[in-house]
């Protein structure tokens, strides 16, 4: 693995230029500044009666600023339905999810739509990005849709922090997917979001680029602050998090601080094991 992982977390409060707080109202012990993600009791159901299903079950999480959390879990155990909520995408049954302070579940489809231009980003696996645009607009993209005006100069430092420096007057066609995936990574984090959103942001990816679009991550959170939820389903990818949530029947099942592939990887199976099924039932 090329790049190595850094945990440098003094380094956020060096970053001067990142991160501008929103709305913390200090809120007793932990200051709500501090605090990128909140979910509380978060539900969401699909369909009625007998048929429900409980795609969250209750979902309790606090994920503070400059976190790297992955979130891995078997195929239906919510992981979707997770980043969905909590990206203001869809909204939970019941529960509250607040993002930088600000509580989202409340919140009209107008207020909801400007919050996720300004102050989310998203990172897909299939990139994403508009073919007909540079990759300087593309970049610009999120702060043109919000009505800003578009900061060259942010998107450049941006470009050049992703080593594109020399390729924002090409398109994405002209590019190879890691590159690609590096332009998203750009204009995810060029309006200094609360939280940036990945949902698995290596699926299409070689293990060599994957490792670089992985390492860029690693780096946005330990150099300018930021903050990254990642779906992922690669135990080496939850590698580079600081902790791995797994999720099993719409809950929180486990959760791991820095752990390894292998350690990951068994965690995986036990969540996936009939034992666990019927210990959970
Ligand atoms: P994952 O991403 O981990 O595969 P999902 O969040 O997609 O899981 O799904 C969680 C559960 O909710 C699954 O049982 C799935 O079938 C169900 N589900 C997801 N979306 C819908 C929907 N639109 N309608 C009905 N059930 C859904």
């Amino acid at each position: 693995m090329g790049l190595r992982r850094k945990k440098n977390r003094a380094a956020q409060d060096a970053v001067p230029t990142l991160g501008t707080p929103h709305g913390h109202e200090s809120h007793g012990h932990a200051p709500q500044g501090d605090r990128a993600v909140e979910l509380h009791g978060v539900r969401r159901q699909y369909g009625r009666g007998s048929g429900a299903v409980h795609a969250l079950a209750g979902i309790d999480l606090t994920l503070p600023r400059g976190s790297f959390t992955a979130v891995m879990g078997p195929s239906g155990s919510g992981k979707s339905t997770f980043l969905q909520c909590a990206a203001g995408l869809d909204r939970p049954t019941s529960g509250t999810v607040r993002l930088g302070g600000t509580d989202i579940t409340s919140m009209g489809e107008n207020k909801l739509t400007a919050l996720r231009r300004t102050r989310l980003g998203f990172v897909f696996q299939s990139f994403n990005l508009l073919p007909s645009l540079t990759v300087e607009q593309n970049v610009l993209l999120p702060m043109r849709l919000a009505g800003r005006r578009p900061d060259r100069r942010a998107a450049a430092e941006m470009l050049a922090r992703v080593g594109l420096a020399d390729k924002g007057r090409r398109r994405p066609g002209q590019l190879s997917g890691g590159q690609q995936q590096r332009v998203a990574i750009a204009r995810a984090l060029v309006t200094q979001p609360d939280v940036v959103f990945a949902d698995e942001p290596t699926g299409a990816l070689d293990t060599t680029t994957a490792a670089e679009i992985l390492g860029l991550l690693r780096s946005a959170v330990d150099s300018l602050g930021a903050t990254v939820v990642m779906v992922t389903h690669d135990p080496t990818a939850a590698t580079y998090a600081d902790r791995v949530l797994f999720l099993a029947d719409g809950t929180i099942a486990d959760r791991l601080e820095r752990g390894s592939a292998a350690q990951i990887a068994t965690r995986m199976t036990t969540l996936t094991r009939p034992a666990y099924a019927t210990a959970a039932a």
